[in-house]
């Protein structure tokens, strides 16, 4: 598994076509020693490669990072998130508190950091829609994961099956519309069902999309490119999709999940499919 994970990476760097790249304003560094900086350097470098090759470049062309180095961890990178820019002066960042002796290979395993960045392509939609952004970074941090060679086509299924699993057992637990469920999400500790009920939408979405030749990681690095503006709304950014996925897909599925109380049935069969569809990211 590691002389795959190895050579993956391997392949990924040789195959990556340069990208605009973003300049990282670091802060938070001088906590570290010059070695573990050097890790986070590469380890971000990585991340920035992985993440771009799937959904095309940053939109944005400074990238803070708040390394917020523990002591004592019992993963890679415990808790991270987005700080969204407060004036039109500044760009969204990403904090990262993370275990400050974990190796490289260890943190380029990790999720996180790709999930993080994948909030960078979306705006801020509020936390009624939570379950469309945390299902948006939850479902192409699979495809980052896989389309690295970090992850297998078996294990991109598995990770799917499993956490729609727990999504569809929390949902049994914590009713009310998936709107209202995630406004309170903290709460009510409803992240399975919140994440897992987004994941689902886009699942469903790149099904159809997939019958007409496109994919949400294609019509999320076009939105960024040609249409985004800085307040889009979750209304706005969904009937932009719409209009790069020339019908009322989103806006359909949109439409039925904010409200819905159950859980979405995804087959297994479809997310197989899915895990084999590399052709989905922007480049190979
Ligand atoms: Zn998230």
């Amino acid at each position: 598994m590691l002389q795959f994970v190895v050579l993956c990476a391997l392949l990924l760097a040789l195959v990556i076509p340069p990208v605009n790249a973003a300049i990282i304003d670091w802060h938070g560094e001088k906590r570290l020693s010059t070695e573990q900086f050097e890790t986070a350097k590469r380890w971000l470098d990585f991340g920035i490669k992985a993440t771009t090759h799937v959904i095309g470049p940053l939109p944005q062309t400074t990238l803070p990072i708040h390394l917020k180095p523990r002591y004592f961890a019992s993963e890679p990178v415990p808790w991270a998130f987005i700080r969204r820019a407060q004036t039109a002066t500044q760009y969204d960042g990403i904090e990262l508190q993370y275990y400050r002796y974990a190796s490289f290979t260890a943190l380029q395993q990790d999720w996180t950091l790709y999930h993080e960045l994948v909030h960078l392509y979306h705006p801020y939609l509020g936390p009624q829609n939570s379950w469309l952004s945390e299902g948006l970074a939850t479902y192409l941090q699979q495809h980052i994961l896989l389309n690295a060679g970090i992850i297998s086509p078996a294990e991109f299924t598995e990770r799917l099956v499993a956490g729609l699993n727990r999504g569809k057992k929390q949902t049994v637990k914590i009713t009310g519309s998936l709107s209202a469920v995630s406004r309170a999400m903290y709460e009510k500790r409803a992240q399975q069902r919140v994440y897992w009920s987004g994941t689902a939408f886009f699942i469903e979405a790149e099904l159809q999309l997939k019958a007409k030749g496109t994919s949400v990681a294609k019509i999320l690095a076009s939105y960024n490119q040609c249409c985004r503006e800085k307040d889009d709304n979750a209304e706005q950014f969904i009937t932009k999709l719409d209009r790069l996925a020339k019908g009322p897909i989103f806006s359909n599925l949109y439409a039925r999940y904010q409200q819905r109380l159950d859980f979405p049935t995804v087959s297994e069969t479809d997310i197989h499919l899915l895990s084999h569809a590399k052709i989905l990211a922007l480049s190979i």
